[in-house]
């Protein structure tokens, strides 16, 4: 299956989880068993031109996405975790939302000094979950060229950001 046929089983749901918002929900794609392993097959291609040597996803959809890629190059996952889930000693990064902030934590032993690791995630929208996750990697002596999307809003910025951050960015459909 093409990019384009996946964006066609991609399900927009109108007024979640705010009024107003158009949210890209890859519970259909996810679901599709030959559109699901098409959108991991185009992601590991293009994790493995960026030459990861391993791949960091976000909580939670990122783990969907990121693990299959990973295992699809037989390279390492990292998991960036949301805040308190990790029975280590942590390295963290807090980072700001539109309401609010957040936090991730990594543990740092699960990288090499200048491992080259790509970023993969479901979507990217203001980028500010991808730059923090970045930096946090980066912390722990990661190389992060890449970071790499099942779909980008090109309208919310987040894609200009990574790149002018020195971050490469690819997603499968905008
Ligand atoms: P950002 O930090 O603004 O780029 O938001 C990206 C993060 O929020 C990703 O981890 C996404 O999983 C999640 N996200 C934001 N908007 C959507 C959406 O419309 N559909 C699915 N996930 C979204």
């Amino acid at each position: 299956m093409t990019p384009k046929d996946l964006k066609a089983i991609v399900r927009t749901v109108p007024d979640f989880p705010a009024p107003g918002v158009q949210f890209r929900d890859i519970t259909t794609l996810i679901g599709h068993g030959v559109g699901f392993a098409a959108a991991v097959g185009h992601l590991a291609r293009l994790a493995q031109a960026a030459g990861a040597q391993a791949i960091a996803g976000m909580e939670a959809r990122g783990f969907i996405f990121g693990a299959a890629v990973a295992v699809q190059l037989g390279v390492g996952f990292i998991p960036v975790r949301k805040p308190g889930k990790l029975p280590v000693a942590t390295l963290g990064v807090d980072y700001v939302l539109e309401y609010g902030s957040d936090r991730l934590e990594i543990d740092p032993g699960a990288i090499a000094a200048g491992e080259r690791v790509i970023i993969v995630d479901d979507l990217i929208a203001t980028g500010g979950t991808a730059l923090a996750a970045a930096a946090l990697l980066r912390k722990a002596g990661a190389v992060v060229p890449t970071a790499i999307f099942a779909i980008d809003l090109p309208d919310l910025g987040g894609a200009a950001k990574l790149r002018a951050d020195g971050i490469a960015v690819d997603a499968l459909m905008q």
